[in-house]
C-alpha cells in the first residue's frame, strides 16, 4: 500500500470510528444472526492476488459488521463493560504504527519504563500498599495464573520443577470465585480436585472463620496450603470478600493471598470505595483490568506483587540471544509473567490516565455507581420485583417474583430475559444466585447516559407485565 492510500483510508476510518462511537443507538447491541451465517458469506479461500482497500472496507461494512456485537453501545448492560475511549483508540493507532515488541527494556526503552510508571500511577490511584510493583498482563486470568504459578513456587522452595509436587497444594476460593480460578489451577497443576470452595456468607462474600477451618484441615492431612485467592467484586454479584480476616489467617498459616478485583478494583480511585481493600497490607498479590471499568481498550491488565523477587525467580531465563549489557540496572518484564513477546499496552494506559485525569476518571466510576443506586430504588420500589444482591458498584442483581413457586420464578426470569434482550435495544445477562435466576444490570459503558438505564428498567416492567397477560 503507497503512502496516499494509507492516509486517504486511515483519515476515513477514523472518521467512521468517531461517528460510530457517536452513533451506536442506531444498531441492536446483539447482532441478529444465525451460527455460520457470517461464515457463508467469506470465501473459502485466500485471494491470489492483493485487493483493493475499498473492496476491503465494504466487506468490512457490509459483513463483519452487522455481525458485531456493540460492547460498547449505550444500551450494553452483560456481564461487565469492556470498555474503550476516543485517546486509547488514538494511542493503539499509534501503537500499531510503531509496531514495537516490548519484550524487554532494550527492545523498547520507552515501553519499559513507561509500564512502571503508569503502573506506580495506578498503585497510587487506588491505594495499594507503597512498595507493591507491578506490570501489565493481557488479562485476569493470566494475571491469577501467574500468581497461582508464583504462591506453587514460594510454598515448595522454588523447587517444584525439581522435585515435581511431591505432596497435593491447595488453592482456595470463594463458591462464588470466578471460573478463571478453576481454569488456572488446573493449568497451574494444583489439580482440580486442590480447590476449595470456600462457603459465602449472606452477601456471598467468603466466610472467613470457614476459610480457616478448610486450611486446619488441609493441614492435619499432611497437604500443603498454598494459595488464598479472595475477590473484590465478584462476577455473578461484586459481592467483597473481607480481605482484612482473610489476610490474617494468610498470614497466620504462611499462604499466599492473591485478590482478584478484576472489575471492581477500578472504584478505590473513589475516596468512598477505598474501604474495599482495607487489609491490602496483606496482599500477596493483586489484580484488576482498566480495560473493564477504566476506559481502556482491551486488553490491558494490572498485575501488582509485593515481592517482584519471587515472580521474577519464577519465570526467569537466561538464554544467550536475550541477554544485554544493562540486565542488572532496568526491568524486564518477559520475566515478570508467561509470554516473551509484549504488547505496548501501557501508551493506551498513559493516554487513557492523562486525557480525564483521575479527576475525569473518578467522576465516570462514580456516576455509573450512582446510576445503578437509581435502578435499585426503582426495583425496590416496584411490586413484584426484587433486589438479590447488595448494590456496592455499578452491578444491580434483580428479578422478577410474585410470590410463585421457585421453578417457576426461574422460568419467567428466563424468559423474562429472552424478551428484553429480543429488542436490541439493551442487552443484559443472567446468574444464578443461590440456585436463584437472576437478571444482572451491570451498567458501566462509557455512551450509558441515565435515559438508556431507565429505558431499560421499563422494557423490564413492560415485558414483565406483558408476560403476565399471555399467562
Ligand atoms: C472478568 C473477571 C475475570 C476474568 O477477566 P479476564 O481479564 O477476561 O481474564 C476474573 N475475575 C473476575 C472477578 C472478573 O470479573
Amino acid at each position: 500500500m503507497d503512502k496516499k492510500t494509507f492516509r486517504e483510508f486511515g483519515y476515513r476510518f477514523v472518521d467512521w470510528v468517531a461517528e460510530y462511537l457517536e452513533g451506536l443507538e442506531k444498531y441492536p447491541v446483539v447482532p441478529q444472526v444465525e451460527p455460520g451465517e457470517i461464515k457463508d458469506k467469506l470465501p473459502d479461500g485466500p485471494p491470489e492476488k492483493g485487493e483493493p482497500m475499498e473492496m476491503l472496507f465494504k466487506d468490512f461494512n457490509e459483513i463483519i459488521l452487522p455481525g458485531i456485537t456493540h460492547w460498547q453501545h449505550p444500551g450494553w448492560f452483560a456481564y461487565f463493560p469492556a470498555n474503550n475511549s476516543p485517546p486509547s483508540v488514538l494511542a493503539e493507532l499509534l501503537t500499531a504504527g510503531i509496531g514495537a515488541q516490548c519484550m524487554i527494556w532494550q527492545t523498547s526503552p520507552a515501553a519499559a519504563e513507561l509500564e512502571e510508571v503508569v503502573m506506580e500511577w495506578l498503585r497510587k490511584m487506588l491505594g495499594l500498599p507503597e512498595g507493591m510493583q507491578g506490570c501489565i498482563q493481557d488479562t485476569a486470568s493470566t494475571s491469577t495464573l501467574v500468581a497461582l504459578l508464583t504462591a506453587r513456587e514460594r510454598a515448595t522452595g522454588f523447587e517444584s520443577n525439581k522435585n515435581g509436587l511431591k505432596i497435593p497444594l491447595t488453592v482456595y476460593a470463594s463458591e462464588e470465585a470466578h471460573s478463571s480460578i478453576e481454569k488456572d489451577v488446573k493449568i497451574a497443576g494444583y489439580g482440580r480436585e486442590n480447590l476449595r470452595h470456600i462457603p459465602t456468607d449472606e452477601n456471598f462474600a467468603m466466610i472467613p472463620s470457614a476459610l480457616e477451618e478448610a486450611i486446619e484441615k488441609d493441614k492435619n492431612k499432611g497437604i500443603l496450603p498454598a494459595c488464598v485467592v479472595a475477590t473484590i467484586g465478584t462476577t455473578s454479584s461484586t459481592a467483597i470478600d473481607p480481605l482484612e480476616p482473610i489476610g490474617q489467617i494468610c498470614a497466620r498459616h504462611g499462604v499466599w493471598l492473591h485478590v482478584d478485583a478484576a472489575f471492581a478494583g477500578t472504584a478505590a480511585i473513589l475516596p468512598e470505595k477505598r474501604y474495599i481493600l482495607n487489609g491490602s497490607q496483606y496482599m500477596d498479590s493483586f489484580v484488576f483490568n482498566p480495560h473493564k471499568w477504566m476506559l481502556t481498550n482491551f486488553d490491558c491488565s494490572a498485575y501488582f506483587v509485593k515481592d517482584p523477587s519471587a515472580l521474577i525467580r519464577t519465570f526467569e531465563i537466561h538464554p544467550e540471544y536475550l541477554k544485554t549489557g544493562v540486565d542488572a540496572k532496568v526491568k524486564n518484564f518477559r520475566d515478570w509473567g508467561i509470554q516473551l513477546g509484549r504488547r505496548f499496552r501501557a501508551l493506551k494506559l498513559w493516554f487513557v490516565i492523562r486525557s480525564y485525569g483521575v479527576e475525569g476518571l473518578r467522576e465516570f466510576v462514580r456516576r455509573q455507581i450512582n446510576m445503578a443506586q437509581t435502578f435499585k430504588g426503582w426495583v425496590e420500589q416496584e411490586e413484584n420485583f426484587e433486589l438479590m444482591a447488595p448494590v456496592t458498584f455499578s452491578l444491580v442483581c434483580f428479578r422478577y417474583n410474585d410470590g410463585r413457586d421457585e421453578e417457576e420464578l426461574n422460568q419467567f426470569n428466563e424468559a423474562l430475559l429472552n424478551e428484553v434482550n429480543r429488542t436490541g435495544q439493551v442487552f443484559l445477562t443472567h446468574t444464578t444466585l443461590r440456585g436463584k435466576y437472576t437478571l444482572r444490570m451491570a451498567i458501566g459503558s462509557r455512551t450509558t447516559q441515565e435515559r438508556h438505564v431507565k429505558e431499560a428498567w421499563e422494557l423490564a416492567v413492560n415485558t414483565a407485565r406483558g408476560l403476565m397477560e399471555q399467562g
